[in-house]
C-alpha cells in the first residue's frame, strides 16, 4: 500500500503543502501559495532542489489548491488520486473534543464548525481546506491533525483557570495549549535520542518559533503548557506578549478608551518582541543586540528570563527530569538564547556544554555536558511529517 501523503496547512491567507512519505518522511515537493484573495499572489513549488515561483492573483482556497495542483502536473511529481493514502490536514482548534487524529467526514466538518468561536482566525481557514481537499479529492481519505489534541491529557488541575463555574462550564474557558502536533514529533526524537522508550521519559521541550510555547511531557503525554485558551498566553513570541495580567485590558479600556478588539490586536500583533525592541525576528534582535541596542537587549532578556521561569514552573510540575529539549527556530538555531536562558542552572543538574551549544549544527543532538544530570537536546521538529505519520496511522487502523 502506498505511504504518500499529500500535508496541508491552510491559515488564513496561505496554502502550505508537502508531499511525503508518511514513514520515512521523505518530502517529494512542497510548496505555498501566500497572499490567498489579495491582489497579486505567490505560488512557489520546490521539488529536489528546483523552485518554482509564480505571479498571480489567487481568488481563494479552491483557487490555491487548483494551482498547487497545476504545479504538480507542470513540474512533478505526478499526483493522481489512486497514489495517494491520505490528505493529512492540520487543524488549529479541536476544543477538548479531540485527543487523536481523525478521519474527516461531514459530521466532523460540523464540530470544527462549532469550534470556530474558540479558534476565529484558523479553524475557518482550516475549514475550508479541509472541503476544498474533499471536493478536489474525493476518492482519499481525508484525516484531520489537531494543534491542541497533544495536550487533551493535561490534568485538570492544569487546564483549569480559577475562574467562576459559568465561564468554565457555558463558554469553554479552560487551557487548550497549541503547537502539540510538534511537540507529539520532538517528544519521540528526543527519547530516541535518549535511548528509551519515551514512556521512561521526563521532558521539558521548548518550542520556540516565530510562536513560542514550552510543555512538560511525561512519558509522552502533555501535563501542562504554556499556551491556554488561545495561543497568546506563556512565552514571548514574535509578535505576541505572553503573559501579561489580565487587568491591563480593563485599565487599558477605562482610562484610554480603547476596545477591546485594539487591546487584542495590540498584544497579539505589536507585543512581545516587536514591542520590545521594533524587530519580530529573533535573528534581528540578535545583531541589534550585538551591536548594543538597548532595546534589543532588553527584548533579548525578557524572553530568555520568561523561557528560563517555565523551565524552573515545568521542572516543579514533573518532579523529575531527563531532558530540556528545544526546537523551532530560534531554540534550534540560537546558541545564545539557549545559554541565556539554561546556563547557571548546574544546581538544577542542568550544564551546558559551551562548545556543543556554540557548534554549528542542524541535526538532532545534545549540547549538555556529558555529566549533565539533565541532557539538553536540540531537536529539529517536522510538523508535516508528523501529521503524515498520524494520517497514515487513521486510514491504516
Ligand atoms: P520558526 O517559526 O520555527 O521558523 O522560527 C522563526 C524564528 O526563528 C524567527 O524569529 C527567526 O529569527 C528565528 N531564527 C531562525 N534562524 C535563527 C538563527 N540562526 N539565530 C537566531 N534565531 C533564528
Amino acid at each position: 500500500m502506498t505511504r504518500r501523503v499529500l500535508v496541508l496547512n491552510a491559515g488564513s491567507s496561505s496554502l502550505k503543502y508537502r508531499l511525503l512519505d508518511g514513514v520515512s518522511g521523505v518530502a517529494e515537493a512542497s510548496g505555498s501559495v501566500e497572499r490567498i484573495g489579495e491582489d497579486s499572489g505567490t505560488l512557489t513549488h520546490s521539488v529536489g532542489e528546483q523552485d518554482h515561483t509564480e505571479e498571480r492573483r489567487v481568488a481563494d482556497f479552491e483557487d490555491a489548491l487548483r494551482s498547487a495542483l497545476g504545479a504538480f502536473d507542470r513540474h512533478g511529481p505526478p499526483i493522481d488520486q489512486d497514489s495517494l493514502a491520505a490528505v493529512g490536514h492540520r487543524v488549529v482548534h479541536g476544543g477538548d473534543l479531540f485527543a487523536e487524529p481523525v478521519l474527516v467526514d461531514d459530521r466532523l466538518l460540523d464540530t470544527v464548525e462549532d469550534l470556530v468561536p474558540l479558534a476565529p482566525l484558523h479553524n475557518p481557514a482550516n475549514l475550508e481546506g479541509l472541503r476544498v481537499a474533499q471536493r478536489l479529492f474525493p476518492d482519499v481519505p481525508q484525516v484531520a491533525v489537531f494543534d491542541t489534541a497533544f495536550h487533551q491529557t493535561m490534568p485538570e488541575r492544569a487546564y483549569t483557570y480559577a475562574v467562576p463555574a459559568s465561564w468554565r462550564e457555558e463558554h469553554r474557558i479552560r487551557r487548550y495549549g497549541f503547537h502539540g502536533t510538534s511537540y507529539a514529533f520532538v517528544s519521540r526524537r528526543a527519547a530516541e535520542l535518549l535511548g528509551r522508550a519515551v514512556e521512561d521519559t521526563n521532558l521539558v521541550v521548548l518550542h520556540l518559533g516565530n510562536g513560542a510555547s514550552a510543555a512538560a511531557v511525561r512519558g509522552g503525554r502533555s501535563v501542562d503548557t504554556s499556551m491556554g485558551f488561545t495561543p497568546l498566553e506563556g512565552l514571548v513570541m514574535g509578535t505576541r506578549s505572553g503573559d501579561v495580567d489580565p487587568a491591563i485590558h480593563g485599565h487599558l479600556h477605562r482610562e484610554l478608551g480603547w476596545s477591546l478588539d485594539e487591546i487584542d490586536r495590540a498584544l497579539y500583533r505589536e507585543s512581545g518582541l516587536l514591542g520590545l525592541s521594533g524587530a519580530n525576528d529573533f535573528r534581528e534582535v540578535t545583531r541589534r543586540r550585538a551591536v548594543g541596542d538597548e532595546a534589543a537587549t532588553l527584548a533579548f532578556d525578557v524572553y530568555a528570563y520568561r523561557v528560563r521561569k517555565y523551565v524552573g514552573a515545568y521542572y516543579a510540575a514533573l518532579g523529575a527530569l531527563d531532558a530540556v529539549v528545544l526546537t523551532g527556530g530560534v531554540g534550534q538555531h540560537s546558541a545564545e538564547l539557549r545559554a541565556a536562558a539554561l546556563g547557571g542552572l548546574e544546581r538544577l543538574g542542568i550544564v551546558l556544554d559551551p562548545a556543543r551549544n556554540e557548534a554549528r549544527a542542524t541535526d538532532a543532538r545534545a549540547v549538555s555536558a556529558d555529566g549533565s544530570d539533565v541532557a539538553v537536546l536540540v531537536v529539529p521538529t517536522d510538523e508535516e511529517w508528523e501529521i503524515a505519520r498520524q494520517a497514515l496511522e487513521v486510514v491504516e487502523a
